[in-house]
């Protein structure tokens, strides 16, 4: 048995082929995990817990009750995308929102998880608006609009995010090297594993003379994968074909 680390999903009722990937995954691999942390992006947007009655989103919702009522806890931090999802959510569901980032014991090591966008410093436009979004007023203000309005408005922020991700930089959509170093020396050299940047790899990185080992999850745009981890370490495995 492993536990399971999977992030940016990004499911939506347009995207069937990454829906099933996600359904089966629950009903397979999951079902015979220790456990399953979603790192972020499970959805391609998340309005707000008032959407929860969205077809596609009570489909989501009914294949995560079922995996946890099968004695699978999971687990749930947010995205940039699905930074909405709350208490409703979780209450039908039955996962647990975790805060970004944080510390878990994995089979005796420490790992600290994050999303991974707070680790791109050097997107200063999205950090300027990430502070903004994630403050209180800017959440209440957007959650006071009607649905349908706040759907619009969300669709248009990520075509403004889509416009300039095209007149950005790699170096500047990645992680930034010494963001990673600082993070892992603060949390005293953990297995670091996180998402967002959709640049799957294991990174060893040399901090203090210790040697921290970092997961980027990959997204299932393509083809579904997760990372699965137990006492012996971790494997990038992808998706059992269906
Ligand atoms: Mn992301």
């Amino acid at each position: 048995m492993s536990t399971l680390f999977i992030s940016d999903l990004h499911l939506c009722s347009g995207r069937p082929r990454s829906n099933r990937g996600f359904f089966r995954f629950l009903e397979q691999e999951a079902s015979r995990a220790h456990a399953l942390y979603i790192l972020g992006d499970l959805f391609e947007y998340w309005v707000g817990d008032d959407d929860i009655d969205d077809p596609f989103n009570t489909s989501v919702i009914a294949a995560l009750a079922r995996l946890v009522a099968g004695g699978v806890p999971a687990f749930l931090m947010h995205g940039n995308r699905d930074f909405l999802i709350g208490d409703a959510f979780a209450r039908a569901s039955g996962v647990t929102i975790l805060p970004d980032p944080s510390q878990i014991d994995l089979y005796g090591r420490t790992a600290l998880l994050m999303h991974g966008d707070t680790l791109c410093t050097l997107d200063l436009e999205y950090q300027a608006f990430r502070r903004e979004a994630r403050s209180q007023s800017w959440k209440d203000n957007l959650l006071r609009q009607p649905l349908t309005e706040r759907k619009a408005a969300v669709e248009a922020l990520r075509r403004k995010s889509e416009q300039e991700k095209r007149g950005k930089s790699t170096e500047i959509m990645d992680v930034a090297p010494a963001e990673v170093e600082s993070t892992l020396r603060r949390y005293g050299y953990p297995l670091l594993i996180h998402g967002h940047t959709h640049r799957p790899a294991r990174h060893v990185h040399t901090v203090d003379g210790h040697h921290c080992e970092r997961w980027v999850l990959a997204d299932w745009y393509q083809d579904g994968s997760y990372l699965a981890c137990d006492a012996s370490g971790c494997r990038a495995l992808q998706l059992s074909p269906g």
